[in-house]
């Protein structure tokens, strides 16, 4: 491993002084120690941020409220994800495993890279690694990858879960920086490969995520998160799906659809959402809904069987939301 300056602030302007010039952010290290130890990635400087105050879950203002630091298995618990928000304490549960999701923060969920194989082979070209090197998968092995918002540069997905839930709840994201705070959508956080493949999201340099804000909503009587993997835990998604449904007796009153493993983010389905609305909640909406939600899909060999697997797993999703699985 390549020397490293490590420090651990106590105060989030010293963190955030100290990643002016360039620096790591790290939280639970799950994936970022992984990285480094493969030679992905080699910042000069890691700044520990466990000792900042962003830990809290809690209702605010119609809203609840997560901070970065927050663990992914204490939200997963938490009574009121539990309750308010079965959607996202689902996802959760879904990913990694029971001792992963012990280290992993809401921040570090957010940030973790791709798990392409070529992007972890320091050996073989990747766009994404290195800009400008080609990328491996577009003719190699790419069972796991893209078939939404693809570009020639990358066909890589994001790995999380938890992100699916939180795209389909109209989460917004809180940033700091230097120069002030911001808030972002959700679902313009993570951001499509293009030819800037390298950038996985709109963090500028030195900018640290500080929490989540998820507004109230009317969903949590019927939602499901179904993931379709290899194995029935510590793997990722080939697919997955998020479905919440607000209903009016048997009819479609509010609907979130987003789908992970699809895409470089979470792929919110916003076409079949709108479809949905005013519908009656059965089989053959659902299935018109999952044919809407296929639209501009494309494969690249290894993953052709995406195109048959993501409508399955979006009727499947949205009939398990409704108690009709
Ligand atoms: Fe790299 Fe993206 Fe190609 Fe994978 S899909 S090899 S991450 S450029």
């Amino acid at each position: 491993m390549i020397p490293f300056e490590y420090i651990r602030p106590s105060a989030t302007k010293a963190a955030l002084d100290a990643a002016k010039s360039g620096a790591s952010f790290i939280a639970g290290g799950t994936n970022l120690i992984d990285l480094m130890k493969r030679g992905v990635t080699a910042p000069q400087k890691l700044i520990d941020i466990n000792q900042l105050p962003f830990k809290q879950i809690q209702e605010n203002k119609g809203q609840l409220i997560i901070g970065a630091l927050a663990l992914n298995s204490e939200v997963a618990e938490h009574a009121v994800v539990k309750d308010k928000y079965p959607l996202l304490a689902a996802a959760l549960n879904a990913g990694a495993s029971a001792q992963l999701r012990n280290m992993a923060t809401v921040g570090g969920n957010m940030m973790q890279r791709t798990r392409c194989t070529y992007f972890y082979d320091t050996s073989m070209p990747c766009n994404k690694r290195v800009p400008g090197s080609g990328c491996g998968a577009l003719q190699g092995y790419n069972r796991m990858h893209a078939i939404f918002g693809t570009s020639d540069k990358c066909i890589a997905v994001h790995p999380s879960d938890m992100c699916v839930a939180l795209a389909a709840l109209n989460a917004t994201v809180s940033l700091t920086g230097i120069k002030g705070t911001r808030t972002v959508n959700f679902g313009d956080f993570h951001r499509l490969p293009g030819d800037t493949p390298e950038k996985d999201n709109v963090l500028k340099t030195g900018e640290l995520i500080t929490g989540i804000q998820i507004p109230a909503n009317n969903l949590n009587k019927h939602s499901a998160y179904i993931k379709i993997r290899d194995r029935a835990s510590y793997a990722f998604a080939l697919v997955s799906v998020a479905a919440a449904l607000e209903l009016n007796g048997n009819i479609i009153k509010d609907a979130r659809l987003a789908m992970g493993g699809v895409a470089h983010k979470p792929w919110r389905v916003t076409a079949s959402e709108q479809f949905l609305i005013g519908k009656t909640a059965d089989e053959q909406t659902f299935e018109q809904a999952a044919q809407l939600a296929m639209q501009g899909a494309r494969s690249f060999g290894g993953n052709d069987f995406k195109l048959k697997l993501a409508p399955i797993t979006i009727v499947e999703a949205l009939k398990k939301a409704t108690g009709n699985a």
